[in-house]
């Protein structure tokens, strides 16, 4: 590691009031804080206690005095081939209507506001309303389907919901509509109203009368409102985003409002080296915690304009991310590993067909970043290629290269070094004891987290505190349930998840979710699901399911339609996000004798590796059936 962070690290662990004191001046404050950090009751870190500060201030008013005509916003979408940009003064104006909006619905301060919609402007409005006014936003990807969203509903339990008629993939209407009435039918919570936003991508709309209201109608209403933003305390809750995890209850990761600004400007200087006036182009979706953190906030709050883009790499051609790079001279760019290697099977003269020299860097997150995809792209683009690895709970890098510091040299297949600010060991997971290099371990922060990072699960302080804090023996230290290594010269590298959780092009999943989809299925069981290798989305779900009766599969035919079947009703229930590629019909499951499904055995021989001990296996049959059933989907 380069001496210059390893002192930049060290401070940040040693002096963390005096390190993120610094730091905190990066954002604008109404009234000061009193104290930088209140670790009084670990593990729960409160950052910038007494300050008072507001996310939509630092995102859009403060910029107004020095860029107000500069490009805040841009919105792509080459589904509906609509481009619009937006400065910062027309954003402040649309952020304002759409607050004066929610305001006049009576949506205050700590009220939850969910919001269920495709990647459009209006979306990044909404969120930066929410902020502006103190209401709490609860961001749902549009790709999850009615059950998980009433489930979302139902424990964020928001006055208004804010959607749309549809999205679009792949030149493909996703209608959104129906799926948010079924939720809302579903909920034992209903909002008291919806805002719908009418793109006309579905021809008459219903609306339910005196809950459903339109956008354009609203927004008319209040053309020239001015909201004065509602300045927070610090450790007040600023969003819910959910996110998967063992159970088949998603969990609502729950962020501050000062922490979270202070990291991401932060962050935005040491890693990603946004400029104000540079553009940035991240093509996450608003609906996960890259699309919070960067396409919405951080680039905003560095004064930068922020490219929201609705569409994919490849359409209509593959060379349509690096012709938007060309044609808003885009400086630093934010994609996931699974979206490179969707452009390796493109021809390789699109790389050299725009103007790219405005790109400083390309940093890839999400995933494991597979070392011949960052070969690929880093000859391709000639730009340094930077993996970051974090997750949901943190909302901003965990292991990165700290650019903005020092630019150390990079290993493929490494995510780097610990970001300031995390005390991050890689633990031994049944002594606790730290491992030694090359050994692996449980990637694991030594709290106090830095600020940025969940200060809680929403409404369940115990569930934050056992989930988070309590898997490894002798320690209080927060588990990112990843397998880690360390090599000798301190370069980390990811081994996978130690739990059920697995990763499908970057987004993450609970095997015990779509579990649950599937066990509703009248005809089913008993269901285990696994993670299985897949080249280009890193993994894809395959589930292994016992029929309450097996003639019902007596002909391959009626196989297949069952196999449809239970597909459609994972569909229906999570989202196509959420399908399994393939659903095995076997007798019985592989367990050991106390009952445990043998899952690891189960995806080894998916894989084609040894499926390991099986000495506490009930019936060897079982393991038997399971490769008879990959065996033959293979042939
Ligand atoms: P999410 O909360 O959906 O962002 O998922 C976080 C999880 O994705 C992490 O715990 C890792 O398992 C995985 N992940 C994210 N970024 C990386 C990366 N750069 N390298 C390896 N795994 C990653």
């Amino acid at each position: 590691m380069g001496t210059k962070y390893e002192q930049f690290h060290e401070r940040s662990i040693s002096d963390p009031e005096g390190f993120w004191g610094e730091q905190a001046s990066l954002i604008d404050w109404h009234k000061p804080y009193g104290k930088v950090l209140d670790y009084s009751r670990p593990p729960f870190a409160r950052w910038f206690v007494g300050g008072e500060t507001n996310l939509c201030h630092n995102a859009v008013d403060r910029h107004l005095q020095d860029r107000p005509d500069q490009n805040a916003l841009i919105f792509i979408s080459t589904e509906t081939d609509v481009e619009r940009v937006y400065s910062f003064r027309e954003l402040h104006a649309e952020v304002n209507r759409c607050a004066a909006a929610m305001q006049s619905l009576g949506v205050c301060k700590g009220d939850r506001v969910l919001i269920y919609m495709p990647m459009i402007a209006e979306a990044c409005f909404a969120i930066l309303a929410c902020a502006r006014i103190g209401a709490i936003h609860s961001v749902v990807f549009g790709g999850f389907a009615s059950h998980s969203l009433a489930s979302r509903i139902d424990d964020a339990k928001p006055k208004l919901v804010i959607s749309a008629d549809a999205g679009s993939r792949v030149g493909k209407v996703v209608p959104y509509k129906p799926l948010l009435d079924e939720a809302i039918r579903l909920s034992k919570f209903p909002p008291q109203k919806v805002i719908l936003v009418d793109r006309g991508l579905v021809p008459d709309m219903t609306r339910v009368a005196g809950r459903d209201l339109d956008w354009a109608e609203l927004r008319a209403q209040h053309m020239n409102a001015q909201v004065p933003c509602v300045w927070l305390e610090s450790n007040e809750p600023s969003y819910i985003l959910y996110t998967s995890g063992t159970t088949g209850k998603p969990k609502g990761v729950q962020r501050d409002v000062g922490g979270h600004a202070v990291a991401l400007a932060a962050s935005m200087k040491h890693i990603y080296c946004g400029n104000p006036g540079e553009t940035y182009f991240s093509t996450s979706d608003i609906g996960w915690v890259v699309g919070h953190s960067y396409i919405i906030y951080g680039p905003l709050i560095a004064g930068m304009a922020t490219i929201m883009y609705e569409g994919t790499p490849v359409r209509p051609d593959g060379g349509i991310l690096w012709k938007i790079v060309e044609q808003y001279k885009v400086a630093v760019m934010f994609s996931a590993p699974t979206a490179i290697r969707v452009l390796k099977k493109q021809d390789p003269a699109f790389l050299k067909k725009y103007d790219l020299s405005s790109l400083k860097y390309l940093f890839l997150a999400g995933e494991p970043l597979d070392q011949p995809t960052a070969q690929w792209i880093s000859e391709g683009l000639g730009r340094p290629i930077i993996d970051n690895y974090w997750q949901t709970e943190t909302g901003w890098p965990i292991l990165s290269n700290p650019m903005g510091v020092e630019d150390i040299a990079r290993k493929f297949g490494s995510p780097g070094f610990a970001m300031y600010g995390y005390n991050l060991k890689l633990l031994h997971e049944s002594t606790g004891e730290e491992v030694g290099t090359d050994e692996k371990g449980v990637v694991a922060i030594l709290p106090p987290l830095p600020p940025g990072c969940m200060s809680t699960v929403w409404g369940d302080d115990e569930r934050f505190v056992s989930t988070y804090f309590e898997t490894i023996p002798g320690k209080l230290a927060y588990s990112t349930f990843d397998w880690g290594i360390r090599d000798k010269d301190g370069y980390y590298f990811i081994l996978g998840r130690t739990d059920d959780v697995i990763n499908v092009a970057g987004h993450r999943l609970g095997t015990r979710e779509i579990e649950e989809a599937i066990s509703s299925h009248a005809a089913i069981a008993e269901v285990a699901v696994i993670g299985v290798a897949d080249q280009l989305k890193g993994q894809v779900p395959v589930a292994f399911a016992v029929l309450k009766d097996p003639s019902l599969i007596a002909s391959g035919e009626a196989r297949m339609k069952l196999e449809g079947e239970v597909m459609k009703t994972v569909d229906q229930q999570l989202g196509a996000i959420g399908r399994p590629a393939r659903v095995h019909f076997v007798t019985l499951l592989p367990k050991t004798r106390s009952g445990k499904v043998l899952r690891r055995s189960i995806q080894a021989i998916c894989e084609g590796r040894d499926p390991g001990d099986l000495t506490t296996i009930e019936d060897q049959s079982a393991l038997q059936q399971v490769r008879d059933a990959v065996g033959a989907s293979r042939s």
